[in-house]
């Protein structure tokens, strides 16, 4: 095969207490469901010249590419605010794939078998939520939302037990790394200094080379993931996305959404919108990101307090100043994003009122989030009623006067509008009609949905079912693991 893997394998190296060395289970009758041919070519694979055959057995993991050295990770995790001591129970990492010497990029498989981290589970994943992770994952990332990547699906020929017996299907996941809050956890909670000084180490190499020779290496780690983190949720608020299960385990130290579960879109715009069946009490409901996302970066501080100060007291108040930052640096960031949104230049002290008023109508309207948008773009401006409202046409008139501030022009307002303003969502209606049919080897719906998914912010044709909000209000989303 000449697919041009170039893996090097940084992280198996690290000490014992980071990984177990393991390979996954070979499956019994791999099949290739979906390739992301976009993503390989960004990635210098060419699987061309490989059949289906070798392609499936390739990304099912019972035929592993040279140069890899499979392993799971080791890391802990608050869940729903319970520490647990987790790892990688269903996953191993290949190695880290080169492009042209200097990007690397974590080849991970999901599904792929029990480790030493398994628990009681049975290392396995099912075709619907592996291919769900896949049209979520590439959505965000054609939203502009940093992301890990799906590569590509394959089914084991295997039926896994759930509710019922389902299809087994493995998942390869690209990332930037699978360094998580919970990784930092796991090295802190075995309370070896040396390993967390590592694990600093090597974090700083793979994503913060800017701060290598800083004298405080541990607290500006903080304050950079601080920043990337911060910036991503504001993205996901931006455009409605809804993660579901913010514990600490699932939370990249690079910055990118990871793991894909019970995630979904928001429709009517409703800040206590939580889709998790599991999520009784709307932790991570869609207003509670930020505040949760602040409460997983003290959990992250608390794993570096050796490291920032050797006088503890001082280290909890030199990292409690950082993590206390968190709520301007998102306030400013939050208004912003939503000045972006409404085309608004510069700042005016109305700004604030004017964009709660808004959230306020379209909650009070149960107005879809991303259409309302639309509308102000007059992107096809729908005749719903909702917009004839005497007090939307009241804001309305407001925000237009808003608009010639600082700027002069309307065109300009709506070009800023519609770079942050996606005019397609992946619908939760039109994921799950597509999830139902791939289970009977349909993958059209897939396919289509995945296209149009891919030009968020285009207004393409004939796409008034995928902008649509989803009929079912009651719509719930499952960890489905
Ligand atoms: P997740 O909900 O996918 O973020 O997973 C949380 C933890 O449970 C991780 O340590 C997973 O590896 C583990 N896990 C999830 N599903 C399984 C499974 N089917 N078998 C073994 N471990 C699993
Ligand atoms: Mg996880």
């Amino acid at each position: 095969m000449t697919i041009g893997w170039h893996f090097d394998n940084t992280y198996s190296k690290l000490p014992n207490n980071f990984r177990e060395e393991i390979k996954p289970t070979p499956v019994k009758n791999p099949e290739l469901v979906i390739l992301n041919k976009e993503l390989a070519t960004d990635l210098n694979l060419d699987f061309s010249k490989t059949n289906k055959k070798d392609l499936a057995k390739l990304f099912a993991g019972n035929l592993l590419p040279e140069e890899t050295n499979t392993i799971a990770q080791a890391y802990a995790g608050h869940q729903f605010g319970h520490f647990t001591m987790l790892g990688d129970g269903r996953a191993v990492l290949l190695g880290e794939h080169l492009v042209n010497n200097n990007k690397r990029f974590d080849i991970q498989f999901k599904g792929s078998g029990r480790t030493s981290f398994s628990r009681g589970g049975d290392g396995r994943a099912v075709l619907g939520p592996m291919l769900r992770e896949y049209i979520i994952s590439e959505a965000m990332h054609s939203l502009n939302i940093p992301t890990t990547r799906s590569l590509a699906v394959v089914s084991t020929g295997e039926k896994i037990i759930r509710e019922n017996l389902l299809p087994g299907a493995i998942l390869t996941r690209v990332a930037s790394s699978h360094i998580r809050v919970g990784t930092f956890q796991y090295i802190a909670a075995k309370q070896n200094l040396e390993d967390l000084n590592t694990l600093v180490e090597y974090t700083i190499d793979r994503h913060y080379p800017e701060i290598k020779s800083s004298n405080n290496k541990a607290l500006d780690l903080l304050n950079l993931v601080m920043q990337k983190q911060c910036q991503l949720v504001i993205n996901w608020m931006r455009v409605g996305f809804i993660h579901g299960v913010m514990n600490t385990d699932n939370m990249a130290i690079s910055g990118e959404t990871i793991d894909y579960g019970p995630c979904a879109f928001m429709d009517h715009y409703d800040p206590k919108t939580v889709f998790s069946s599991i999520d009784k009490f709307g932790r991570y409901s869609f207003s509670n990101q930020p505040p949760i996302t602040k409460w997983n970066l003290t959990r992250f501080a608390e794993c570096l307090i050796p490291l920032i100060d050797k006088d503890e007291d001082k280290a909890v108040k030199i990292a409690t100043e950082a993590i206390d930052n968190f709520q301007n640096i998102y306030e400013t960031k939050w208004l912003n994003m939503m000045r972006d949104k409404l085309g608004l230049f510069g700042k005016d002290k109305s700004d604030q009122k004017l964009i709660n008023d808004l959230l306020y109508w379209m909650e009070s309207n149960k107005a879809d989030y991303t259409n309302t948008f639309c509308h102000l773009m007059n992107i096809n401006s729908s005749n719903d009623s909702k917009y004839k409202d005497t007090n939307f046409i009241n804001w309305f008139k407001q925000w237009e006067s808003r608009i010639l501030i600082n700027n002069g022009s309307i065109e300009k307002s709506i070009n800023l509008m519609k770079k942050n303003n996606p005019i397609i969502i992946p619908r939760n209606h039109k994921v799950e009609e597509a999830l139902e049919a791939s289970y009977n080897n349909d993958m059209s719906l897939t396919n289509k949905l995945l296209s149009i998914l891919n030009k968020p912010y285009d207004n393409q044709n004939d796409i008034d079912d995928y902008q649509s909000p989803s009929s079912n209000i009651e719509y719930q989303t499952f960890c489905g693991t």
